[in-house]
């Protein structure tokens, strides 16, 4: 569009209107004693009214944005500009609006509030731009068209050279809000307004510039719009603390927390990624994430309850099953991973210990096939029966970034006194939570997360009212079977062995792969229980885990202290497991000389 095809766009009442012209706008001079407002002479600091053309600190934005002063309007929030769009250019009950869906709702509210059709275009797959549809969508009357890059609730930012072809090609106004503009590589296209006259581009400062309780969003456009706007806006839009303060931030060059947002946004994708129930983390160049689930109700509700909140987005189309989730500060966000693991750990058929008799991952999972732990698919495609497995995680199916095959497994078992369920990332690349209703097991359990390297997810639900015997074996069992599943054919890894002090005592444990089983216990304990876990169960934990690991397992432990002696032995034993697992650097020779374990 042209610069002088603009004009014709514009409704005719709001060419014809004459502006409101404040009492300072009509001051000329530097007068002492103010009687031209009607304002209270008593001065608090706020008596005054505010610069209506807020000067000062548009000055402040052209710099930091480096655009002139006449391409800038100021609003009450972005918010305030996609209305001002409406009213500047639809004509109520006439005109109508294109918009990509899903994406940001405001552009669809404000069509409502000011009687305009609100037209909205599916995204492709993917939430891919159809620009070709977009474009079929308008017609005569169609004067915006809104494009969200980055997207809100999507994440993901557009292709340049599609939006700059609909800008091109639409005739009308085309509104890009680039909210979330900071926090994608892709750059903003403000350095290319005046080659668009028909481009209005919304920026904010509640984003990236952390002013959200500030309101004041901006709109990049020609001088001739932003006039217009400046006619349409009320006079004191902005009122005079904001100027002052979201001022002064930028003079002073305030810092934008981009960087910790987006590495911080690619470690809660990395690290719920592989959670049985997480069937999907869009990718995302904005400071939230749009995680598609089995059940967003669900660890909605499990969320709420950790005192997190998240956005629900299952009800929107296109993002059924989503949660749009904000990036927090690192430790929020710690804690949002943490409550993702243990929701997902319960949706095993653990759970029916306590009466829950079915496994509420959806059988349509493209992850896996589960239906109350007695058939399953693993990431293979394979499938099969076994009344003591419910697979939903991939065995070893992806590979990471080295190209090796990912080594992880998930095994969940179900017995009349116990439901545990583990999750293993041998190369340490998920997080770890253990919860086994014994507090010191716990602690040595979590020995082994630290000594090894290995992630794990441990949920346990035992019959503690009995004792502890059944928990503790049951989850030696789970574990020493997730470690032999994750280890595949055991390329890569060899036999190792670990000797460790710790104060007086000492602890050993030799670990051998290679394929038969033996367990050696040398360690005395003379205390019955060491926390609320009884020692003779030390002995039986490992001699279980090395049954299912099918490991040999020798471990001796000599000392006065107790407490010393078992933590060295967890501590001995999780070494040589890193040692064990860790890929060679020849990773296709088998540590044999048979050849075959
Ligand atoms: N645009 C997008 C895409 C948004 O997500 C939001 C707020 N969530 C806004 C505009 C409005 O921002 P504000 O009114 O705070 O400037």
């Amino acid at each position: 569009m042209e610069t002088k095809d603009i004009e014709k766009i514009v409704r005719p009442n709001i060419l014809a209107m004459a502006p409101y012209s404040t009492a300072r706008d009509e001051c000329e001079g530097s007068p002492e004693i103010f009687l031209d407002a009607n304002e209270s002479p008593y001065d608090n600091g706020f008596n005054r009214y505010p610069d209506p053309h807020q000067k000062r600190m548009k000055k402040a934005v052209a710099a930091v944005k480096g655009i002139r002063e006449d391409h800038i309007f100021l609003g009450n929030g972005s918010d305030e500009a996609i209305d001002l769009a409406y009213r500047v250019f639809c004509r109520p009950g006439i005109d109508n609006a294109v918009s990509i869906a899903p994406t940001y709702g405001m552009y669809g509210v404000a069509a409502a509030t000011n009687d305009v059709e609100f037209r909205e275009v599916p995204l492709g797959k993917d939430f891919s731009l159809e620009p070709d549809a977009l474009l079929a969508a308008a017609d005569a009357n169609s004067r915006l068209l809104f494009i969200c890059s980055p997207n809100n609730p999507t994440g993901n930012s557009f292709p340049r050279e599609q939006i700059e072809r609909i800008i091109k090609e639409f005739n009308g106004i085309v509104v890009l809000d680039e909210a979330y503009a900071d926090f994608s590589s892709q750059g903003s296209f403000l350095r290319d307004i005046d080659r668009h006259p028909n481009l209005i581009i919304l920026q904010t400062f509640s984003k990236a510039w952390g002013m959200a309780g500030l309101r004041v969003g901006m709109a990049f456009a020609s001088p001739y719009i932003i006039r217009l706007f400046s006619n349409v806006k009320y006079p004191y839009n902005i009122n005079g603390l904001t100027q002052e303060i979201v001022t002064g931030k930028l003079l002073e060059a305030a810092t934008l927390h981009v960087r910790e947002i987006v590495s911080e946004r690619a470690r809660i994708s990395e690290a719920i990624a592989g959670y049985p129930g997480i069937m999907k983390v869009y990718p995302s160049d904005a400071n939230f994430i749009l995680v598609r689930c089995t059940g967003p109700k669900d660890l909605y509700n499990a969320l709420m309850e950790a005192g997190i909140i998240v956005r629900d987005r299952s009800g929107v189309r296109g993002c059924e099953g989503c949660l749009r989730i904000s990036i927090g500060t690192a430790s929020e966000n710690s804690r949002l991973i943490r409550t993702v693991a243990a929701w997902s750990a319960s949706l095993y058929p653990g759970d029916r210990i306590s009466g829950n008799a079915s496994c509420p991952v959806s059988p349509e999972s493209p992850e896996g096939i589960c239906t109350g732990g007695t058939a399953y698919a693993d990431g293979n495609n394979g499938t099969g029966t076994n009344a003591d497995r419910c697979y939903n995680a991939p065995v070893t199916a992806h590979a990471d970034s080295t190209g090796a095959a990912a080594r992880r497994a998930t095994v969940s078992r179900t017995t009349s006194e116990t439901g545990i369920t583990a999750i293993i990332d041998l190369d340490g690349k998920g997080p770890s939570y253990i919860s086994t209703g014994i507090g010191f097991f716990d602690h040595m359990l979590d020995q082994i997360v630290h000594h090894s390297g290995i992630s794990m997810l441990i949920k346990a639900k035992g019959d503690l009212d009995v004792d502890e015997h059944h928990t503790i074996e049951d989850v030696a069992i789970v574990l020493g079977k997730a470690i032999s599943e994750a280890l595949g054919d055991k390329t890569g890894i060899g036999r190792y062995g670990f000797v460790l002090p710790m104060d007086e005592s000492e602890a050993s444990v030799l670990l051998d792969f290679g394929g038969r089983t033996d367990f050696r216990w040398d360690a005395e304990f003379s205390r019955e229980k060491i926390g609320d876990m009884p020692t003779e169960m030390f002995p039986h934990f490992f001699k279980s885990l090395a049954e299912t690991a099918r490991c040999n397992l020798h471990i001796s432990a000599r000392g006065e202290n107790e407490h010393h002696k078992i933590e060295g032995i967890f501590k001995a034993f999780a070494r040589a497991l890193k040692m064990a697992v860790a890929r060679e650097k020849f990773p296709y020779s088998l540590p044999s000389s048979k050849g075959l374990l």
